[in-house]
């Protein structure tokens, strides 16, 4: 198959026991690869109410015709599961090396079923596949799991690792790779630590059929060219994701102590020229990406090296927990990694317990004698290690804030912040209304990937409820995820602005089919229904309250800022629901009605 490694690893852990498939033709044809193959394989071999820590879930990792080919951002690839977070759908991207391997060995897909009766690694270089004993690396921190086996086996087998968090089951521990990349969102860290696997090691040296290689070197060339010659490449190279901090401060989206504010009076302290002089010491980038936004930095202060900050940590353990010193959050950022938990839950999880502290709600007897008041930065890198460990209140908040804040109640429940459980990524939406739209109809819960909508609230007119606004959210949310279902990255049309149709001659050339655009987001609308679908089906009474914001952003003007004093109203939220709901063709619960389900082809797969 021209573009396919050819064949999906199912890794029986219970049993020990492998065994291989041919990857479906018909299946690439409809769902193409990554995340549209996760869903698939989630509906299909998931059953409805299986434990997201239980032997039935699953948890695969899948790669796309884009992967591990030489193109702009052909590092991806994408690890789908239920959520131990949410309950529902989980699908995190990861970023560096490992889809390239996976592909080198022939793989689209592995599946990880079961549950292990001891920590193992699953190892696998090109057609060998094994279980191998992980009790003397089980408990230990990422990256010194990392450094072990690159310098045991070479540099050339890639790894990815779970921390402490993993093991503890902690609900949104992430997978780390390549000493920075996480699988970050939703508890996959979770998933992989349930089943007793510490770690994925991987090297193939396979080729990858392409259906006309003369146009790929050429469609590959295109790409390589234009993002070469996009005028904001220098800066955006030079300052990764951060270069939008100073921009969401001045606009009012910076999340600022717990969200209850978008503006940061210790911004500069942490924007991207402050953390290019302080602490970058040089660019990293994924597989075959010619502009790498990941920054490898030293701390002085700390006498430590990391890579990051990116743009999420720096909001999330930055100016929502009111530190403004990057190499804090640079320290936070490399504790999280080594233990293994995702930044922007840990953020608003410390965020939420921050206000609760400073509110009354949660005292000195609750924090085990710290003094979780906002900005103190060894108060935040003692919860760091209490989440992953369990450990007093770092057991509560390990639980992600809607858990948390529910047990805790005293009305905390009103600024917890999160979207079905999932906690808001670091855009402040008091008054950004396609942008909070995005948050409240994202298919994994509060984030920000799948339609980054904030620029064009701020170019429209932020506080607008229009169908025009809730069309570019649908289709924000029908194209972007299509780059996880290729396999490859959306930063460079994102960020560099190069034009979306130098992608479809790649994919040609690669697979030997032709697709436009049109087409493709087609296939991003079905996928877009059948993680709706998953919801409904793992979820009882699953609707349009799913879909509401926390109230912080509807009941609580920010009173700094740009926008101090601008609010959404309860009434355009609900507006932007029916707005949503009637152009995806759902019902006014915001289920998608069996009519759009036919249309689309995909009703069989929901049966
Ligand atoms: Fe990776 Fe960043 Fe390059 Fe995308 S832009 S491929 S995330 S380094």
């Amino acid at each position: 198959m021209n573009g396919y490694g050819g064949q999906i690893l199912r890794v029986d852990l219970t049993n020990g026991k492998f065994s291989k498939e041919l990857t479906s033709v018909e299946l690439a044809r409809d769902l193409i690869g990554g995340r549209g193959f996760g869903i698939y394989y989630l509906l299909k071999e998931v059953p409805k109410g299986a434990d997201p820590l239980g032997p039935e879930n699953k948890m695969f990792i899948s790669t796309g015709p884009m992967s591990g080919m030489l193109m702009p951002g052909g590092g991806k690839c994408d690890w789908t599961t239920k959520a131990p977070l949410t309950g529902g759908y989980a699908s995190a991207s990861l970023g560096g090396h490992f889809s390239a391997e996976m592909k080198y060995a022939g793989l689209d897909m592995i599946i990880l079923e079961g549950v292990s009766p001891k920590p193992v690694t699953l190892f696998i270089d090109n057609d060998k596949v094994e279980l191998r004993d992980a009790s003397d690396i089980w408990g230990k921190r990422t990256i010194a799991v990392e450094k072990m086996f690159k310098e045991k086996l070479g540099e050339e087998y890639q790894i990815a690792v779970i921390g402490p968090a993993g093991e503890n089951l902690v609900s949104y521990a992430c997978i780390n790779h390549d000493y920075g990349r996480q699988a970050g969102r939703g508890g996959v860290g979770a998933v992989m630590g349930s089943k007793k696997v510490k770690a994925i090691v991987i090297h193939g040296t396979g080729s990858i059929p392409v259906a006309d290689p003369k146009a790929y070197r050429e469609a590959g060339l295109a790409l390589y060219k234009a993002c070469k010659e996009s005028a904001g490449l220098k800066d955006w190279t030079r300052y990764g994701t951060v270069i939008t901090e100073i921009w969401c401060n001045d606009v009012g989206a910076l999340p600022t102590r717990n969200f209850s504010e978008g503006f940061f009076e210790g911004s500069n302290g942490l924007s991207g020229p402050t953390m290019r002089e302080k602490i970058v010491v040089t660019d990293k980038g994924c597989f075959g990406c010619p502009s790498p936004c990941g920054k490898y930095s030293r701390s002085k202060k700390y006498n430590s090296y990391v890579e990051g900050p990116e743009y999420e940590t720096v909001g999330l353990m930055g100016s929502n927990l009111g530190i403004g010193d990057i190499e804090a959050v640079a320290q936070a950022n490399l504790l999280c990694d080594e233990v293994g938990i995702d930044t922007i839950t840990a953020g608003n999880a410390i965020g939420w317990a921050m206000e609760c502290y400073e509110k009354g709600i949660l005292t000195k007897e609750d924090t085990d004698g710290l003094d979780l008041k906002f900005g103190n930065v060894e108060a935040t890198f003692t919860m760091i290690e209490k989440i992953a460990r369990r450990e007093g209140l770092g057991d509560l908040l390990s639980e992600g804030v809607k858990r948390a804040s529910k047990k805790v109640g005293k009305g905390s429940e009103k600024f917890a912040i999160h979207v079905k459980g999932m906690e808001q990524s670091g855009y402040a939406t008091h008054n950004a209304t396609s942008m909070l739209l995005a948050y409240m109809t994202c298919d994994v819960g509060a984030h920000h990937n799948r339609a980054w909508s904030i620029t064009y609230d701020i170019q429209v007119g932020r506080e607008k409820v229009t169908p025009e606004k809730v069309a570019r959210v649908v289709w924000l949310q029908n194209f972007r995820p299509m780059f996880d279902v290729l396999g490859g990255c959306r930063l460079q049309w994102v960020e560099l602005g190069i034009d979306r149709e130098l992608y479809p001659p790649a994919f040609e050339a690669i697979t030997g089919i032709h697709r436009s655009w049109e087409d493709m987001e087609k296939v991003g609308e079905r996928i877009w229904n059948l993680t709706r679908m998953y919801w409904a089906r793992e979820n009882e009474g699953f609707g349009r309250e799913w879909d509401m914001p926390p109230q912080r952003f509807y009941q609580e003007p920010p009173k700094t800022g740009s926008n101090k004093g601008q609010i959404t109203k309860l009434e355009d939220v609900n507006r932007l629901l029916d707005i949503y709901y009637e152009q995806r063709r759902w019902d006014s619960n915001g289920l998608p009605k069996p009519e759009t389900l036919e249309e689309l082809g995909i009703q069989e797969l929901v049966a």
